[in-house]
């Protein structure tokens, strides 16, 4: 269900329908908007009653949401959700969603201190604003490369610091979550873990931004109810990803779904990056498929990087070099402003010794 309330209503006006919702034994989730604020109810099992929720004073209308996913949305939400990212220490204010494009560019894992420094400094000096790199790694095999945990972790809070990229990785269980919620800006729930939904709920709990991969051979309806886990715990800085699904193609490693980011404008309000990396698990696809993905409409890139990928731990042969990343970044430059968007760039502090 949901509460529309009228343009003029009064923040008292709407906080008084939210604590009748929790009367009521349910959930009431405010989400403001330019025109107009609408609170949208959980936790219920049929219908709940509109008469008196109609009754109060402010309230335009209460409506049915017939989707199975309602926080995520697009019915009950009509502008699209941007993630900001205010301005602090030595990192400039950033966005995910809206106009300007966001790029997350970084090593599959952190691999040594020097590894990610190399790395980061030349993603920052390319103009990167998001400096990724698993510290917990969910390898399909026990005896791969794990990751390097809470050491990880302490290397990019140094590289925020350093070069001013706001930091993304994954969290793969409960006591992974909280260090990460702890020490990096974005929670990245990977695409193994999309329904894991005990792990969805406590991501939902932390107030970080998610980033959501889409699982191997989900739909689209079961990416948007695995955001609908998270926002129903009260977090609806919810950030989607398309990186690939599994087909009968053989000629990539995943094949890059593109498809799903008009798709996911048309339903949901929620911003959506595109990884050609895993998404195609070749280094030299994932150029072209970074061009295709800002074209389509997707609000930014997630792609892994690496200064030496024939050595790397984890997904060499998809990481791109430096050099490469940079080009990449010149290319979507061009093509952002086709399209209506903005790539901004050279706002790090990459020169800071
Ligand atoms: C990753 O980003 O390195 C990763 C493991 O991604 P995914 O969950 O999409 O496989
Ligand atoms: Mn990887």
């Amino acid at each position: 269900m949901l509460v529309v309330m009228r343009a003029q209503a009064t923040p008292e006006e709407v906080q008084a329908v939210c604590e009748y919702i929790e009367v009521l034994g349910f959930r009431p989730h405010p989400l403001p908007g330019a025109q107009r604020t609408a609170i949208g109810i959980t936790g219920n099992q049929g219908e709940v009653d509109r008469g008196n929720l109609e009754e109060f004073p402010g309230v335009v209308e209460v409506i049915r949401v017939t989707k199975p996913y309602k926080l995520a949305s697009r019915d009950v939400k009509e502008e699209d959700t941007v993630v900001h990212f205010p301005a602090s220490g030595t990192c400039p204010a950033v966005s995910i969603g809206g106009h300007d494009l966001a790029v997350v560019a970084g090593p599959c894992s952190i691999e040594t201190r020097d590894q990610a420094f190399t790395i980061a400094e030349q993603v920052a000096a390319a103009g990167a604003q998001f400096f990724r790199g698993g510290a917990y790694k969910p390898r399909s095999s026990p005896y791969a490369f794990q990751g390097l945990g809470l050491d990880a972790l302490k290397i990019m809070s140094e590289i925020r610091e350093k070069f001013g990229l706001r930091i993304i990785t994954e969290a793969i269980d409960n006591e992974s979550l909280e260090l990460v919620s702890d020490l990096a800006d974005v929670i990245q729930i990977g695409a193994r873990n999309m329904q894991n939904f005990a792990l969805l709920k406590r991501a939902g709990m932390q107030r970080k931004p998610v980033l959501l991969k889409r699982g191997l051979s989900a739909t689209l309806e079961e990416l948007l109810m695995s955001a609908e886990y998270i926002m129903s715990e009260g977090n609806y800085q919810v950030i989607l990803c398309e990186r690939g699904v599994r087909t009968f193609a053989d000629h990539a490693r995943n094949t890059l779904d593109l498809s799903i980011v008009p798709a996911v404008r048309r339903l949901s309000h929620l911003p959506i990056l595109v990884d050609p990396s895993h998404g195609t698990g070749r280094r030299d696809s994932v150029l072209p498929m970074a061009r295709a993905a800002v074209a389509v409409g997707a609000d930014g890139i997630l792609v892994e990087v690496h200064h030496q990928p024939e050595k790397a731990l984890s997904d060499g042969p998809q990481s791109i070099y430096p050099a490469q990343f940079a080009r990449m970044m010149d290319d979507l430059e061009q093509i952002a402003p086709i399209v209506g968007r903005r790539l901004p760039r050279g706002i790090h502090v990459a020169s800071v010794s």
